[in-house]
């Protein structure tokens, strides 16, 4: 039966949302508020059909967005009856060891995202606001949770438990965890149907490089093992964030230049990465023009980036005994030839070789005709993955 199934993606001072007509897939509307709560108006922005809107909206608080966002729907036509709405996916961060899936929001699985803020207090306490926006407005309408981490629960403890004391694990929850799992899990999908290969016979890496960045070890259709970790600092060096440093820095840093806890937390996520190595942008495609211009730094960067990237794809190909698939997606996965070349080159030994003028036209297949590994440039559709989870669920 048609259903019209809902995403949400609720961040601090954001709302995003997709509205689905499942089992098509076909996408009617999407749409973003942002400056939520930071003055009496917030911006709201929508997509549909040919249309894009931008215009500011009264309200200052998630669930005044949620309310504008259920009238807009029923005023533009969208639905004629908010009843028509079967399910609403949430994105939420955590999902700690609790949720392995996606899981229908009930009282107890609400209690445990709010329980799993202490893993997450910058993301699960606003996810949870989402929710219970939604829950306010349409309290008939079952709600799903589509964790961020809940891919990854099938590593195996020697890839998730950390050399610490393992009382810190027993009684702190101290792990790797991963992220960007709804992400790696859809593209991975993509590639085998793409390939025409059951998604279990193939052993994949998946390259998810956007401001935040994280590669994936997929095997069987399992994620094997992920660069994030405890928390998403973790990995590859990233927009803002360093990724993995000597853990000795942190204490070093902070007797040095006499800096709290939570002050090189702050350098750690908001002022490293390409902000921090080139001291002007966190965003690539300006790097690559200054790196273009002789800017060393901007260079430097790049290749720091590239050759972390790299370096990973070597160890995930020894922890999976080969590649048949290497996926690059997200922001700089999905435009940017460049550094994509970067990655590969001098990739031969493991039968990575890709066609030049596939990969500068972001061609889907960039791999050429003698690699072994079928190099793939794939869109990620997060959303569209949180709707076919709740449309299965409900
Ligand atoms: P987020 O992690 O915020 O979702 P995205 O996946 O949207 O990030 O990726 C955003 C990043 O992608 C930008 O910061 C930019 O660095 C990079 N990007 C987008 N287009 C290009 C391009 N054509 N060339 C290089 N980098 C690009």
């Amino acid at each position: 039966m048609a259903s019209k199934i809902m995403s949400i993606n609720a961040g601090s001072s954001s709302l995003k949302f997709q509205l689905f007509e499942m089992p098509e897939e076909t996408l009617l509307v999407k749409g973003l508020f942002e400056r939520i709560g930071l003055e009496d108006e917030m911006i709201f922005s929508y997509s549909m059909k040919d249309a894009k809107v931008k215009t500011s909206v009264k309200g200052k608080n998630h669930e005044a967005a949620v309310d504008f966002l259920l009238q807009f729907l029923l005023e533009r036509g969208v639905v004629t009856s908010l009843d028509e709405l079967s399910g609403v996916g949430h994105r939420v961060a955590h999902g700690g060891e609790d949720f392995k899936k996606s899981s229908l929001v009930n009282q107890d699985a609400l209690r445990k995202i709010k329980d799993l803020s202490k893993l997450a207090p910058l993301h699960n306490p606003v996810n949870v606001v989402g929710i219970e926006a939604l829950q306010k407005d349409l309290p008939d309408c079952p709600q799903v949770a589509v964790f961020d981490t809940s891919f990854h629960q099938t590593m195996e403890a020697k890839n998730y438990v950390y050399p610490l004391s393992y009382r810190f694990y027993e009684e702190d929850s101290v792990r790797r965890y991963g992220f960007h799992g709804t992400s790696h899990q859809f593209v991975a999908a993509e590639a085998a149907d793409y390939l025409k290969k059951p998604l279990e016979s193939l052993k994949i890496i998946s390259c998810h490089l956007g401001n935040g960045a994280s590669i994936c070890g997929i095997k069987d259709g399992k994620s094997v093992i992920t660069s994030m970790g405890f928390t998403p600092l973790a990995g590859l060096m990233m927009g803002t964030r360093c990724g993995d440093i000597d853990p000795s820095i942190i204490p070093f840093l902070q007797n040095e230049k006499n800096l709290s806890a939570s002050e090189v937390d702050k350098l750690m996520n908001a002022e490293s990465g390409f902000k921090g190595v080139t001291d002007f942008s966190s965003d690539t495609r300006d790097i690559i023009s200054e790196a273009k211009k002789g800017n060393e730094r901007a260079k430097l960067a790049l290749d720091m980036f590239a050759g972390r990237v790299k370096q990973t794809i070597g160890a995930y190909a020894a922890e999976l005994n080969g590649v048949d698939a290497l996926i690059f997606t997200a922001g700089i996965g999905e435009n940017s030839s460049v550094i994509r070349e970067m990655i590969c080159e001098d990739m031969t030994f493991f039968g990575i070789h890709i066609d030049q003028s596939k990969n500068q036209q972001n061609a889907k297949n960039i791999s050429s005709e003698d690699s072994a590994t079928q190099v793939m440039v794939i869109e990620t559709n997060e959303e569209l993955m949180i709707v076919r989870d709740t449309f299965d669920l409900i």
